[in-house]
């Protein structure tokens, strides 16, 4: 099928031990080109996960059009529909694989009246597909040929990113911070609940910064999740992922400028007030650092792959989340449109710089090894944080004429520190913010003192 449209596809069975390899420049299991994911699940992960009865793949993609690299397919429910049917339970298979492949590489949710990506099979379909007369359209191949180049660019040497959130954590954090990966990665469409129009969670602050709310993984509730819009992968503990009894894969990951080996796995399901996400790709990590710090277990770092599903307001002052449409806050601000994180333009003198607003962070601080030097900037203090990455050297420092937005610094301390992708990392109560919303539908975000 894919050969008919122009395409060269190799199917690497990556075993788990050897998972980590996989992303590896050099690897056998990668052969460079353009690389996604398709997992096929057992009964009891698509039990687990909760889908429609007659979804039997799913991809995983948060907002239409966005660079989607996971999928998965259901393998019971594809031997069920091969029942009605005399076809190959292989053929099936491997037409519904095509079909999530075409998901991922035509950056759409949407389907076709004819062909592969059709909504829906009925049982003249699954006779096509077993003849393999359903194919990809000529504007389809040539869609998914010009897709498959810029991933084959963009791939390449392109580093995976973590978390900014373990650079801001307190000094007295010992070990390992949350890390992510590459780009955020959500489940959404089939199986993902629509956001109510109104919702509100509560939450509990710590360290004046740290927002901690109830949410539920699989079948565990009350579970504490630290909301991090710094992260750019949802992170579950790993004494969670134990109870959970999850399949998992080791990973090297890349944090800022160093590696790590860090473990990554499928949650059937993660629920926070309002948002649902099934079959969500997570990165297992030990975050009893976490706990150390803000005094309280933290069973998961819910990141901006799942918070990024609908807009919400930080409310601050009512301690509580909020999701539901509302009007812009008072002092908005224009995301970076062209990326995945809720990055703005903050200005310090005459020097333009990225930084992503973090509510895992408590303060503003800037990657030096990015910014170079900022003319008029004054070291205060410098201390050493040990983080995932080993001895992190930290600067205090004071910076001049800052602006974001409309909004005026003459004077403000922050921290340097090396760091990669963005010039720094800015958290809402550094603005002294009482609310802060999260518009990445429209790229705003705004604030109200
Ligand atoms: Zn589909």
């Amino acid at each position: 099928m894919f050969s008919a449209s122009g395409i060269e596809l190799s199917w690497f069975d990556v075993p788990l031990a050897h998972a980590e390899l996989a992303n590896s420049a050099g690897s056998p299991f990668n052969p460079g080109g353009a690389v996604v994911d398709v997992n096929i699940l057992p009964r009891s992960m698509t039990a687990l996960a909760k889908l429609p009865e007659t979804t039997v793949g799913s991809t995983a993609m948060a907002h239409e059009g966005e660079c989607a690299s996971f999928a998965s397919v259901y393998y019971n429910r594809i031997e069920r529909e091969v029942r009605k049917t005399d076809a190959s339970i292989a053929r099936i298979l491997g037409c519904a694989i095509a079909h999530e492949l075409g998901h991922m590489l035509l950056r759409t949710s949407h389907h076709a009246s004819s062909g592969i990506m059709i909504a829906k099979w009925e049982r003249g379909d699954l006779l096509r597909a077993a003849q393999g007369l359903l194919g990809f359209t000529p504007q389809q191949a040539q869609n998914m040929r010009a897709e498959i180049r810029v991933r084959e660019k963009t791939q390449q040497g392109s580093p995976e990113i973590a978390s900014s959130a373990l650079l801001n954590r307190p000094t007295e954090v010992r070990a390992a911070g949350p890390v992510a990966r590459a780009l955020p990665q959500t489940t959404s469409g089939v199986g993902d609940s629509t956001v109510a129009s109104h919702a509100e969670v509560p939450f509990k602050l710590y360290r004046d910064y740290a927002i901690v709310a109830r949410g539920s993984v699989g079948e565990r509730h009350k579970l504490n999740f630290l909301i991090d819009t710094g992260s750019s992968s949802t992170v579950v503990a790993d004494s969670l992922a134990r109870k959970l009894r999850l399949a998992r894969a080791p990973r090297k990951i890349s944090v800022f400028d160093s590696t790590v080996v860090a473990e990554e796995a499928v949650v059937p399901s993660l629920r926070l007030g309002p948002l649902q996400a099934a079959l969500l790709p997570v990165v297992v990590q030990d975050l009893s650092s976490l706990q150390e710090a803000f005094s309280v277990r933290i069973d998961a770092v819910v990141g901006i792959d799942v918070l990024s599903r609908s807009s919400f307001t930080v409310d601050y002052e009512g301690k509580k989340l909020i999701w539901g449409s509302l009007e812009p806050l008072s002092e908005p601000v224009s995301c970076d449109p062209c990326s995945p994180y809720p990055t703005v333009r903050l200005e310090i003198g005459n020097r333009t710089l990225r930084v992503f607003v973090d509510t895992g962070a408590g303060e503003l601080a800037l990657f030096e090894n990015r910014t170079g030097v900022i003319p008029g900037t004054q070291v205060v203090g410098q201390e050493t944080r040990t983080t995932i990455r080993g001895q992190v050297v930290v600067k205090t420092v004071e910076f001049h004429e800052l602006t974001l937005g409309t909004t005026h610094w003459a004077r403000r301390e922050g921290s340097l520190m090396k760091g990669s992708l963005f010039d720094g990392t800015l958290g809402p109560k550094w603005l002294g913010a009482k609310r802060i919303r999260f518009d990445l539908e429209h790229k705003i975000i705004s604030w109200e003192k």
